[in-house]
This record gives structure tokens, C-alpha cells and sequence, in this order.
């Protein structure tokens, strides 16, 4: 029973319940069923179940160990608050219903007025955001306009009345001034509560509890009003009030039961419950207006008029000082341009505007060339003094409605917007850098500088701020590399420029991992070698393939060190599994080679390097290489293959038949293994030509000595044809894909292991 109580579906129960009487209780008070008497009954009775069940979510959450303890203790208070009112709706149906005594105030109303001290309470118990003091002190005044609003209400409708009501002893004159009282507590304390979370936004269970009271004041007023001017009978419309906001405590229990107890944060959106102030005192100035309309103009109309005017400068000053503040936020405090947030900020603007034809934006990104030597030699005063000259020509150069940052240090940012065309962006550029060459006069000193610059137009829609700035900065890396003093536009070119580098640094951070496709005797399905297949542990774009940068590798260059980094990298393990499992001696292991990598002066001293230093043996090394390098040989590359098979190496052909492959050549070089090529294979089953090809391979294989592997296998048809053929190893991914370093040591060693 206890654990079934902390479930979520014993409080869903609960609230359907209250929902469901609560419907009952309404659509009977609306469509008049029965006698009024009736109806009073089935209001006065229906209070009792939903104030048992928020008493008993708010005990459910109080002892809760989900809650943070701060919020456990204030949700003590608070069922307190609600066992009072309980305590009172009990009340309430006995003396109404069982007694028939009609005493005001009777022992509901004094239930009734404790509820609001214990509530008020816990409200402020409620854990808020970390504030500092002086926000706090704000919260605080914000909470009293609030509640001065309020009270402005409340002495109009209430106070002031009671005050002058006759016939009323003074005990019900006191309590009866209590209630609003207490109210306004609660309109107080629910108000701090809700705007010491302004930032992220109020929690569910406040807002529940907000509006609960918002009900509860709303019809306690009324109540004290109707009982001011003639007294209340149960079952009117307060009572559909006070319902409401029962069943939306019962609301805020189960919500706040529910909550996690570090709630996910949300964005960071300012929440309109800072207006809440400004609304408390606007309402006020309008029912003073309207309550006053019938007092003479003179003196009170243009008194109160002129108190309005002045509480409404007071709010204009106000806001002006916040601007203030803002402004002091945003700006960069040595040279009185933006700083890197209002920059941040409008560069993210700029990003979410629609591109239109004609009306170019771009992103300059300047940096200042040689400014540390100054700082150095002639101290942080002329460091500033050149910070804040440049700052100047950049307001000299740019319009109204550009934005000019300093982003930190000696690196600025400039934000142009509609730009008539491209080279617009580049005048504007080449007219900074003209500025900034002005020279610095700092006491006897005449600094130079100058400064480099990187602009990125805006072209794609969906390119966000952050890319824009990092184009810019690509770009203004290739102005420093191109000798400085000078701007370029970003393009696609740098960025492979800056993707090469990544690779690069990839090589260098050991983020290639190499997979190994084994290749399997045809007949038998036993294992004959592996392939080295490098990978690239991407850090953000996780495990990306060949495809996706050897071809960029190819062009730049960085295949060269990528392919020594694999070679190292397959050898070390396959030698690995040659210590470490007996019968693996036979395992042949195959290697990409770049066609770089053979025009490479150096290939067979970095080979035999590798070898020697990793302890693999040449003669169980086939290095592949593709068409293109045998398409035309020089006589240096043959002599570099030769040299190769020297050594024991084999050399396969990959991907053979996509290319212009000409016999003549392949006899000339010492080449030892042809690879079919996926694409044949992938056809040999249903398309003749490819299966031609195949068998025309397969026959050269055996007229030039050279042994034929099939790439590609993926089915037992494909198989069966290739067996029917004579090609008697293949590789594909009916076999084996590639697999994992480990996965792969894992497959050596149950095959030879079982061998031995
Ligand atoms: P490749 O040397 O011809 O390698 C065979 C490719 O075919 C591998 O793709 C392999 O995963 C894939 N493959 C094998 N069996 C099947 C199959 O049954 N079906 C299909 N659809 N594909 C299969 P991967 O690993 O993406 O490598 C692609 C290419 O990248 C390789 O073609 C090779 O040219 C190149 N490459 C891979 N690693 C290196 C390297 O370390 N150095 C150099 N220079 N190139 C490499
Ligand atoms: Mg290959
Ligand atoms: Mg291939």
C-alpha cells in the first residue's frame, strides 16, 4: 500500500478523482439540480475529498527523499497550511450541515484564517534561484510593489469598508479585516516565489500554486464583501472559486511529487513575470483613477493625476538606468567597442535573417600584426593606446547599423549588413586596413601597426553565426600565411586547408584506427589474410570512413604520413598475432599504398623502417596499389616496386579492370596479385560482361603467374561463380566485413588456434 502510494499512478488516481467530483459538484451547480439546499450540501461536502487529497500529496512530498531537503522542509509548512484548511472545509460541512449554527466568525473561519501564515511561509521556505544580495534586495522591492498594489485593492474593496461598517462587534470587525490581511500575505509571498525564479522560468508546481491562490484571494474577498454587505450562504459562486483552487493545490502536490530533483535547465529566456511590478502598480493608478472620478478636480484630480505622471517617470528613469546597465554589459570597457557578447549576439541575428539577393552581409574578422612586440617592448599603456586607435579608424570606416567589436586581446570584429554586392565587403576591408596603418603617437614613440583581416560573406542560409566567425577566421589565417597586412575572402578551398590540418593533427593525435577485412579461401571459407582498412575516430563526427577523407588525404598530401601511420599501426598487430598464436605464421596481411606514397623518394627505406621496427616479416606484406600507378610507370617508381619485391614484398593490383590497364605494362612490372574489382563481382551472377571481365582476369591471373583475389562478395551465388571459374581467394562482406583490432585477433585466433 505504502509503496503504491509513491507511484505516480496512485497520484493520477487521486487527480482524477478530484476532477471527477469537481465536475459533478459544477455541472450540477450550473444546470441547478435539486434544491438549493441540495447543492449547497454536494458544494460543502465536495471540498472535504480534495482538500484530503492535497493534504495527502502535499504529506507525500514532504517526506519525499526525491526533493532537495530545502524544498521538503518548506512542503512541511505548507501541508500545515493545508491541513488547516482541511481542518476548516470539515468544519465547515458540520457546522452547516450537522449543527446549523450560523456564528461568524465560527471555528471554519478561524481554520481558514491560519491557513494563510503557514502558507505564506512556506512560499518563502521555497528554495529560489543563488542570488547576491543586492538582487535579493531588488526581489525584495519588486515583491512590495506587488504587494502595495495589492494592498491598494484591498483597502478599496475591504479595509476601508470594515473600517466604517456598522453594527459589527469588534471581534468581527477584526476578523473580518484578518482575512484580506492574510490574503494579502499570500498575494506577497507567491509573488517572491514566482519572481526569485524569473530566471529559468517558474517551476510548474509555483505556477500551480499561483493560480490556486490568485482563486483563493479572488473569493475571500468576495467572501468578506458578501458577508460585509449582508453575509454568505454556502453554495455561491465563491465557492466555485475556492473549488477551483483546491483542485489546483491538488494540482501543484502531484506536480511537485513528480518533479526531478535537478530539474533539466531551460533556456535562458527572460520571463515576463518581471513585469509583474509594473503591472501591480498600473492597476493601482487605474482603480485610484476610477474610484476618483467623482472627487473634485481640485484638489485631488490634479494631485493624483500628477502622483500617476510621477510614478510613470519614475518607471521611464528606470528603465533608462537598465539600459544603462546593459550597455555597461555589452561594451568592451578600454576601447568603447561592443565586447564579444553583443557581438556574439548580433552575429547570431544576422544569421537568422533570410538571405536576399542584392543585400549581402559579411563578417570581418581583424587582427592586429604585430601588436604583441609593442606590448613588450613599450608597455600595456601603449598596448591600450594602439587598442583604442584602432578602435577609432574601425568608427571612422564603418556606417551606422554596422556593429564594431573587440572580441579579446588584439582581435576585432566587424558586422556588415546590407551590402549592395560582394566586393563591397572587400573595399570596406581594404579601406580599414588603410586606416589602421595611420601611425600611433605615444609620448616619444611613433608606433606603427598594421593589421590582417579575414572576411566571410554570408551566402548560406543555414550557416549559423558561429560559422560565420569561424569562416572569417580561416580566412584571416590566410591573410597572416599569404605575409600579413592584407585581407581575403573565405572559400571553400581554405576550408581544406583547415580540414588537411585537422587530418594532420589526426595522424599526429593517434585518432585512425585500423580495421582488418579478412580474405578467405573460396572453397573452404579458411582464413588467408586480412586487409588493413584505416578508420577515423572522429571526435565529434564519430567513426568516419575512407570515403570520407582519403580522396581530400590524396590531394593535399597527408596520405604520405597516413599511410606510414597504417602501415605501422597493421603490422605492429598482425606481428602481434603472429607472437601470440601459434599457427598464425602463415596470415598474410595486406596494406593500402597511396599512389603518393609511390612517388615518394623515400617509400622503401620508410617500408623496411617499419618492418624492421615492428617485427613483421616482408615476406607475408602485400602492399596494393591502384591502376593509376602502373598506367605509366617511370622507370624510378618501377625501380622502387622492384625494390619492394626484393625485399620478399608482394604487390597486388587493386581495384583491377576500372582503370586503363594495359598489358604491356602489367608485365613490366614486378607486380605478384590482381584484385577484381567489387563492381565485376557485384554483376558476375547476372550480367555477362561483367562476368566476362572475370573470367578474363582470372585467365590472365594464371597466364602472368599472378594470383587473383575477388573484392566484394556478398552473396553465395557470386561465390559459387567465382569457385566455377578457378579464382580461388576472395574477400567480401559474405565472408567477413572489416573488422575491429580486437574482433579481429579474436577471428585469427580461432582459426589457427584450432589448426594447431
Ligand atoms: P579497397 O582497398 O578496394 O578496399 C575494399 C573496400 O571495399 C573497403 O572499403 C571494404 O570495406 C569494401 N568492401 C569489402 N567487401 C565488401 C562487400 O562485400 N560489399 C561492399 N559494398 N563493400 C565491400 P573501405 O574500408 O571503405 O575502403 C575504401 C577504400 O579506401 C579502399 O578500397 C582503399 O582504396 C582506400 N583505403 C582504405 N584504407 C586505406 C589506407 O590505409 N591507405 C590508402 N591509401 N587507402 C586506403
Ligand atoms: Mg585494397
Ligand atoms: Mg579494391
Amino acid at each position: 500500500m505504502v509503496t503504491w502510494f509513491r507511484t505516480g499512478r496512485a497520484s493520477a488516481a487521486c487527480v482524477l478523482v478530484c476532477a471527477a467530483l469537481l465536475l459533478f459538484q459544477q455541472v450540477g451547480y450550473f444546470a441547478e439540480w435539486g434544491s438549493p439546499e441540495f447543492r449547497t450540501l454536494v458544494t460543502d461536502v465536495t471540498y472535504v475529498p480534495l482538500a484530503l487529497a492535497f493534504t495527502v500529496l502535499a504529506v507525500r512530498v514532504a517526506v519525499s527523499k526525491r526533493q532537495e531537503p530545502r524544498t521538503r522542509r518548506a512542503w512541511r509548512v505548507i501541508t500545515i497550511a493545508f491541513v488547516c484548511q482541511l481542518a476548516a472545509h470539515c468544519a465547515w460541512a458540520v457546522q452547516s450541515h450537522i449543527l446549523l449554527t450560523t456564528a461568524y466568525p465560527s471555528t471554519a473561519d478561524y481554520c481558514f484564517l491560519l491557513f494563510s501564515p503557514f502558507m505564506f511561509a512556506g512560499l518563502l521556505m521555497l528554495p529560489g534561484q543563488h542570488r547576491r544580495r543586492r538582487d535579493r534586495q531588488k526581489l525584495a522591492l519588486d515583491a512590495l510593489i506587488v504587494g502595495a498594489g495589492g494592498f491598494i485593492a484591498i483597502w478599496y474593496l475591504l479595509l476601508g469598508p470594515i473600517l466604517n461598517a456598522p453594527g459589527l462587534t469588534p471581534l468581527q470587525r477584526t476578523f473580518t479585516a484578518a482575512l484580506p490581511i492574510g490574503d494579502l500575505l499570500l498575494v506577497l509571498a507567491v509573488s517572491t516565489a514566482m519572481l526569485r525564479r524569473h530566471q529559468p522560468e517558474v517551476p510548474a508546481p509555483i505556477r500551480l500554486l499561483a493560480g490556486a491562490i490568485a482563486l483563493t484571494v479572488t473569493a475571500d474577498v468576495s467572501y468578506s464583501w458578501i458577508q460585509l454587505n449582508g453575509g454568505f450562504t454556502g453554495g455561491s459562486w465563491p465557492d466555485l472559486l475556492w473549488l477551483a483552487g483546491c483542485f489546483l493545490l491538488v494540482l501543484a502536490a502531484d506536480q511537485q511529487y513528480r518533479r526531478p530533483r535537478h530539474p533539466r535547465p531551460r533556456r535562458r529566456d527572460r520571463n515576463a513575470v518581471f513585469l509583474l511590478p509594473y503591472a501591480a502598480s498600473v492597476a493601482a493608478y487605474v482603480l485610484l483613477a476610477v474610484q476618483s472620478s467623482h472627487l473634485p478636480i481640485n484638489p485631488y484630480g490634479g494631485m493624483i493625476l500628477g502622483s500617476a505622471v510621477l510614478t510613470l517617470l519614475v518607471m521611464a528613469r528606470q528603465s533608462h538606468a537598465l539600459r544603462d546597465n546593459r550597455e555597461m554589459a555589452v561594451t568592451d570597457g578600454l576601447t568603447g567597442l561592443a565586447n564579444r557578447i553583443l557581438v556574439t549576439e548580433r552575429l547570431d541575428m544576422l544569421a537568422g535573417q533570410p538571405v536576399r539577393p542584392g543585400r549581402h552581409s559579411a563578417v570581418l574578422l581583424i587582427d592586429l600584426d604585430r601588436f604583441k612586440p609593442i606590448n613588450d617592448t613599450f608597455g600595456h599603456e601603449a598596448g591600450d593606446a594602439v587598442l583604442v586607435a584602432a578602435a577609432d579608424a574601425m568608427r571612422r570606416v564603418i556606417r551606422d547599423g554596422d556593429l564594431a567589436g573587440r572580441l579579446g586581446g588584439d582581435e576585432f570584429a566587424v558586422l556588415l549588413q546590407s551590402l549592395p554586392d560582394r566586393e563591397a565587403a572587400g573595399s570596406i576591408a581594404a579601406r580599414l586596413l588603410e586606416e589602421l596603418r595611420q601611425p600611433v603617437i605615444f609620448g616619444e614613440h611613433v608606433l606603427m601597426v598594421e593589421a590582417s583581416i579575414g572576411v566571410a560573406i554570408r551566402d548560406d542560409p543555414d550557416a549559423s553565426g558561429e560559422t560565420l566567425l569561424q569562416q572569417a577566421d580561416t580566412a584571416l589565417y590566410a591573410a597572416k600565411r599569404a605575409g600579413r597586412g592584407r585581407f581575403e575572402y573565405y572559400s571553400d578551398v581554405m576550408d581544406t586547408k583547415a580540414r588537411e590540418s585537422e587530418l594532420r593533427r589526426a595522424v599526429a593525435q593517434d585518432e585512425l584506427v585500423v580495421y582488418f577485412q579478412p580474405a578467405v579461401a573460396l572453397a573452404t571459407g579458411e582464413l588467408r589474410a586480412v586487409e588493413a582498412l584505416v578508420r577515423w575516430n572522429h571526435p565529434v563526427r564519430g567513426l568516419l570512413g575512407p570515403g570520407e577523407f582519403i580522396e581530400l588525404a590524396e590531394e593535399t598530401g597527408a596520405v604520405v604520413p597516413l599511410g606510414a601511420w597504417v602501415l605501422r599501426a597493421a603490422c605492429r598487430e598482425a606481428a602481434g598475432w603472429r607472437t601470440g598464436i601459434p599457427g598464425a605464421g602463415p596470415l598474410r596481411l595486406a596494406v593500402n599504398l597511396s599512389p603518393k606514397q609511390v612517388a615518394q623518394a623515400d617509400l622503401v627505406t620508410t617500408v623496411e623502417a617499419i618492418l624492421t621496427e615492428t617485427g613483421f616479416p616482408p615476406d607475408r606484406l602485400t602492399l596494393e596499389i591502384t591502376e593509376s600507378v602502373i598506367l605509366q610507370p617511370d622507370p624510378l617508381t618501377i625501380s622502387r616496386l622492384q625494390a619492394l619485391r626484393d625485399l620478399g614484398i608482394q604487390l597486388a593490383v587493386d581495384d583491377f579492370g576500372t582503370g586503363y590497364s594495359a598489358l604491356s605494362y602489367l608485365r613490366r612490372l614486378p607486380v605478384t596479385m590482381l584484385k577484381i574489382d567489387r563492381s565485376f563481382v557485384t554483376g558476375i551472377a547476372d550480367d555477362p560482361e561483367a562476368r566476362s571481365v572475370c573470367e578474363a582476369v582470372v585467365h590472365l591471373g594464371e597466364a602472368f603467374k599472378m594470383n587473383v583475389v575477388a573484392e566484394g562478395i556478398e552473396t553465395a551465388d557470386q561465390a559459387t561463380a567465382l569457385i566455377d571459374m578457378g579464382c580461388v581467394i576472395g574477400q567480401g562482406f559474405f565472408f567477413h566485413r572489416p573488422l575491429p583490432p580486437d574482433e579481429a585477433r579474436a577471428l585469427v585466433k580461432q582459426q589457427f588456434a584450432a589448426l594447431t
